[in-house]
């Protein structure tokens, strides 16, 4: 391995979550296929849980955010989790940088997650090329850009809101933690930091591509060189260039595909909801039963993913009563149940991984958002790419059963059905076109690769 000519050594770090991992672990295998070596490092409480292994594809290493025994669950709080990971992370990847220095392939490029923005400060240090890696859309980092930068101001007192590139936005569109004044106040710093050192980056790339929002990107690259890379999805389920690459490959939690899949396959074609609130959600009890009984009554098979943790709250004996009509699973392979032929509809959280691979797959949704950017993702699923509807929550914050079975009739049936996956077909062409040699994401890799090189 070590012998082998490579063009450069990247080490990309994530922000240690499921949904900020596969991303950056998906572009890492591009830049292996353009001949660079990439090293994918995590805390050493996730490369314990997940326990990946390297390949010629990709290295794994880690860091430290300071809590090895039990991950996030054992900080003291979020604003404590969030200033130890800068404290003991940034030693622990200058610790990694120097262990690299005096081997054939020295780390030369740092691809860090801006919600870590300290290690853009220990790759100047070195003296090592620094790449910002956006984890969502354009439209939702430009609302936080202009929100840092004092363009917006809070709170919002007039609505509707115009941010340049975007559609006329509502409060409800915006993401959680500004429509929700007060509301997880660590988080909100932190993604208003992932601007506070972009301007120093050598580059900015973005997970996500230009045909999808390109009004957004136009408008943001007049403050930063943007460089869409998106979809970071399997490049099996894209442009297929990449050998073997069918599955992200790093699961936070373990499924076991032959039942989701040996339960599809007896399904008719485009007869099942999957309903998936991704990684990280935490349902009411109300929600829960709400969603339990409205999957339970509406017509259609379902598929939903109720984590370990959320099991306790779905209503009693119910997967007792729903029999073969549903099947409910701790985890499963996202990617292979939205491309079986089964499925006709994604009722989602609209997390950006989540949203970005029903486009890339072609699949409808019902959007049923929780916090963060999944507001926004939601507002652009319905209004922009009109490839579903968004639910409508109660002044109680519920979304009832009645409006969620009436969302999914409307993705599942009728005219406006049709026209949800005709559009969810074109965006899956473009963005097959996106990744595929020449396509604007693939120029755009091409151009950082170059960059970087270069520099
Ligand atoms: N995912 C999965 N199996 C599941 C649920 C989710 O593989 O049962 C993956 C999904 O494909 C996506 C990620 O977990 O890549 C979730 O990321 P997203 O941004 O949608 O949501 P988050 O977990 O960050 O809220």
């Amino acid at each position: 391995m070590e012998n082998k000519a490579y063009r450069g050594h990247v080490l990309a770090l994530p922000f240690p979550i499921q949904g900020h991992i596969n991303p950056l672990l998906q572009f890492s295998k591009r830049l292996v296929s353009k001949g660079l070596k990439a090293t994918l490092a995590t805390t050493l409480f996730i490369h314990n849980t997940m326990q990946p292994q390297s390949s010629s594809s990709l290295q794994f290493d880690t860091i430290s955010d300071g809590y090895d025994e039990g991950g996030f669950a054992q900080a003291e709080s979020i604003h404590a989790s969030l200033n130890r990971m800068e404290t003991i992370g940034s030693k622990t990847l200058a610790d990694l940088i120097l262990k690299n220095k005096n081997t054939a392939n020295p780390i030369d490029c740092i691809i860090y997650d801006p919600f870590l923005p300290w290690a853009l400060e220990v790759a100047k240090k070195f003296g090592i090329f620094g790449a910002a890696f956006f984890t969502q859309t354009c439209a939702v980092n430009f609302i936080y850009y202009h929100v840092h930068h004092g363009l917006l101001k809070l709170p919002i007192t007039s609505t509707p809101i115009s941010i340049p590139g975007l559609p006329v936005l509502e409060l409800a569109d915006m993401p959680s933690f500004i429509s929700v004044p007060g509301s997880y106040p660590a988080y909100f710093e932190m993604v208003l930091n992932q601007f506070s050192g972009t301007d120093k980056a050598d580059a900015v790339l973005v997970n996500t591509f230009y045909e999808l929002e390109p009004e957004a990107v136009e408008a943001m690259s007049k403050v930063y060189r943007l460089l869409p890379i998106g979809p970071t999805i399997p490049s099996f389920y894209l442009d297929k260039r990449l050998e073997n690459d069918n599955d992200y490959g790093l699961n936070l939690f373990v499924s076991d595909s032959s039942v989701c899949n040996n339960w599809l396959n007896t399904k008719p074609e485009g007869s099942v909801i999957y309903a998936s609130f991704g990684s990280m959600a935490s349902l009411s009890n109300k929600q829960m039963e709400e969603l339990a009984f409205a999957l339970k009554g509406s017509k259609f098979h379902f598929l939903w993913v109720v984590k370990a943790s959320e099991e306790a709250k779905l209503p009693e004996k119910f997967v007792e009563e729903i029999g073969n009509k549903g099947l409910v699973v701790q985890w499963c392979s996202q990617l292979e149940v939205l491309s079986n032929k089964a499925i006709g509809c994604f009722l989602t959280h609209c997390g950006w991984n989540s949203t970005l691979e029903a486009l890339s797959l072609g699949v409808p949704m019902v959007g049923v958002p929780q916090w963060t950017d999944q507001t926004t993702n939601a507002k652009y699923v319905q209004d922009v790419w009109k490839v579903g509807v968004r639910a409508k929550v109660c002044e109680n914050g519920i979304v009832e059963r009645k409006e969620i079975e009436f969302c999914i009739k409307e993705v599942m049936e009728g005219e406006r059905g049709k026209d949800f996956l005709e559009n969810a077909k074109k965006w899956r062409d473009l963005a097959i076109k996106a990744g595929s040699k020449g396509g604007s994401s693939d120029k755009n890799i091409d151009e950082f690769v170059s960059r970087f090189i270069n520099s």
